[in-house]
């Protein structure tokens, strides 16, 4: 399949997920998850109309990121370590992997020293509790983003998770819906300083059921950008 079919084929599944939930097509942002394909094939896809690109690792994405970042939105998706924070902060627009206050501080403290006004984070939970999975359990969620209050630079736009992997995908629906109650109890608790809207849940192998339960990014990579490398 070329890359235009790949893009026709999800955006058709798409469409339908968001049909059979009543949602409309605007409501959820496709990341094209690029870390399985090379510059060239990125550059491709930006051409084809994918925008917003999703990378896990920093050494990984710097030739794309430095070829490619003034025509799209960058979202970093992958486990961040403290001390890579200084490469990142300020080329990303989103950070789908707040999950820890070492992090967020680090976070702050680096946007303040480049005069960076605001960095937009998710915070990842870990709702199917798999211990190989990163990401924060439910149950500190509400006292982390407590701790946030004080770090004025980070602005938190929503919740990430991801569900295990070889589950069938239907199997994931209670991780994704799990992840939309838990950002609703978070709005209500009025621990933020503004609403976190975004739910980033689905990949390419239970995109669809995401979507279903509220999804506003999907990260999908094998299945619309396929697998190179
Ligand atoms: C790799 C990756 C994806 C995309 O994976 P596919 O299954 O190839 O769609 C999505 N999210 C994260 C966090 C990833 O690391």
């Amino acid at each position: 399949m070329t890359l235009e079919q790949r893009i026709e084929q999800v955006e058709r599944r798409i469409t339908e997920a968001c049909e059979r939930s009543g949602r409309t097509r605007d409501e959820v942002q496709v990341i094209a998850v690029t870390k399985y394909v090379s510059l060239e094939t990125t550059k491709l896809a930006m051409q084809l109309g994918l925008l917003h690109i999703g990378e896990n690792r920093w050494q990984d994405v710097q030739p794309k990121w430095e070829a490619l970042s003034s025509e799209g939105v960058w979202h970093f998706i992958g486990h961040l370590q403290t001390n890579k924070v200084k490469d990142v902060v300020g080329k990303f627009d989103y950070i789908h992997s707040l999950d820890r206050y070492s992090l967020a501080a680090e976070l702050d403290k680096q946007a303040a020293k480049r005069d960076i006004p605001e960095v937009r984070c998710l915070i990842q939970l870990n709702v199917s509790g798999e211990e190989t999975k990163h990401g924060l359990s439910p149950e500190e969620l509400f006292t982390f983003a407590e701790q946030l209050r004080e770090l004025k630079r980070l602005k938190i736009v929503g919740l990430m998770t991801m569900a295990p992997y070889e589950m069938e995908a239907e199997a994931t629906r209670p991780v994704f819906r799990g992840l939309r109650e838990w950002r609703d109890r978070l709005n209500a608790s009025g621990l933020l300083r503004e609403e976190a809207s975004h739910l980033s849940m689905g990949m390419s192998g239970d995109f669809e059921v995401a979507i279903e339960e509220g999804a506003t990014m999907v990260r999908l990579g094998t299945v619309l950008v396929g697998k190179e490398i």
